[in-house]
């Protein structure tokens, strides 16, 4: 999940990394009032939206007062950046500038440790300076088991060649930051930039950070981090039933269980697809167990997406034996009632595969066909999603 500039200045402020007052506003009028609240004297509006490059856009403009500030505002709010629609602009304290640096840390899974990158040239140019001059972002692997310490982050901003007046800021400010990393179980942190004011100070004016949604359950203020607007429906609702449910762009719904079959699904459908104009709608993986509840849950969804014309169920059994599935289809489809509208190709194999079946052909449902292979189902899917 990413966050936005807003919420990741927070989140630094509460691990003691140096940011300016920050105040969220959705009006031009909020904007004037926080400009008020933070002084009445030098502000920057800045577009809260999850893409970079505000500046660029005119989506970040400096105010020398509350007036200013309500005028930007007004400007700011509403307008579109690469996409995205801007509902707030966060108004902040302003700085003077004297230098702009660059500071980062990541998760890098191929080197299956972390990367943290830092450059003294920082700002909005930072991707071409990486491709035009990769020797002025020095890059430091971090072991995970050790992160950044003191020794690590001197020798971060050694690499960087932060200069001597503001070195020891520097490896202050990036240790804060791995605190931030480490203790917020990000698989991003980066600050863009990290400045020099004139009076001195190094301080954090921008910041992206992406938290590992896979750690939520060890973090409980990080849902209401997430952006409820933005969030896809059905994926919420999928959610609240603990479903591990990804809306795509398709026709043919998709239930397997295991997230490798889930995936192989996705591309026989994507294959067998393509001769109907159709795609797979979703990814739902069901996982082990695919009791009826289970079962009702994941269809409800699917049949919630208006898109989806056809269902494809495919399993492979395992500790939960195809019987045991076959019982979870049909009692869900009880459970659905009138609700379950659109057909639905099964395809079931491995334990107890006879058993399954016959359960199956004997409820002989008037939605379910029953199909061997899983290249035969997708086709089928494919074919029905096509048909109506
Ligand atoms: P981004 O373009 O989305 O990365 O947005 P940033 O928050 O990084 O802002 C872009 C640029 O605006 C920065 O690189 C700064 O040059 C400038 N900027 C941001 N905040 C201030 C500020 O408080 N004072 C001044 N003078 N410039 C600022
Ligand atoms: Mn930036």
């Amino acid at each position: 999940m990413d966050l936005f500039e807003y919420q990741a200045r927070d989140v630094f402020e509460r691990h003691g990394v140096p940011v300016l007052r920050g105040v969220v506003a959705t009006t031009p009028q909020e904007a004037r009032d926080a400009a008020e609240q933070l002084g009445g004297g030098v502000v920057v509006v800045k577009a809260q939206v999850k893409t970079g490059g505000r500046g660029k856009a005119g989506g970040v403009k400096v105010a020398k007062g509350p007036e200013e500030a309500q005028a930007h505002a007004e400007a700011i709010l509403g307008m579109d950046i690469k996409g995205h629609t801007v509902h707030r602009v966060m108004v902040a304290e302003g700085a003077s500038i004297a230098e702009e640096y660059y500071f980062s840390i990541l998760l890098d899974r191929s080197e299956r440790r972390y990367l943290a990158m830092a450059s003294v040239e920082g700002g909005v140019e930072i991707e071409q300076l990486a491709v035009e001059r990769p020797e002025a972002l020095a890059r430091v692997a971090v072991d995970p088991r050790t992160g950044v310490d003191r020794a690590k982050a001197e020798e971060i901003a050694d690499a960087a060649g932060f200069g001597a007046d503001v070195r020891e800021q520097a490896v202050e400010a990036f240790q804060k930051l791995w605190t931030v990393y480490r203790e917020e179980d990000a698989t991003l942190v980066e600050v863009n930039p990290l400045v020099r004011t004139e009076s001195g100070d190094v301080i954090a004016l921008d910041g992206k950070v992406t938290l590992d949604e896979n750690a939520a359950f060890r973090h409980e203020d990080h849902a209401q981090l997430e952006d409820a607007e933005a969030a896809d429906p059905l994926e919420a609702k999928a959610k609240a039933k603990g479903l591990n449910y990804v809306k795509l762009d398709g026709e043919v719904g998709i239930i397997g269980n295991g997230a490798g079959l889930v995936m192989s699904t996705l591309d026989v459908v994507a294959y067998a697809g393509e001769a109907h104009g159709v795609k797979p709608a979703n990814f739902l993986d069901i996982g082990g167990g695919a009791s009826a509840q289970v079962m009702a849950d994941g269809l409800d969804v699917i049949l919630g997406d208006d898109q989806v014309r056809s269902v494809f169920v495919n399993v492979f059994g395992g500790i939960t034996s195809c019987d045991a599935v076959a019982n979870g289809i049909v009692s869900a489809l009880q459970m659905l009632g009138d609700s379950a509208t659109k057909p639905l190709v099964v395809r079931l194999d491995g334990n107890n595969v006879v058993e399954g079946r016959r359960i199956l052909d004997e409820a002989a449902h008037p939605l379910v066909t029953l199909v061997d292979t899983m290249d035969g189902a997708a086709a089928k899917a494919a074919e029905l999603a096509a048909a109506k």
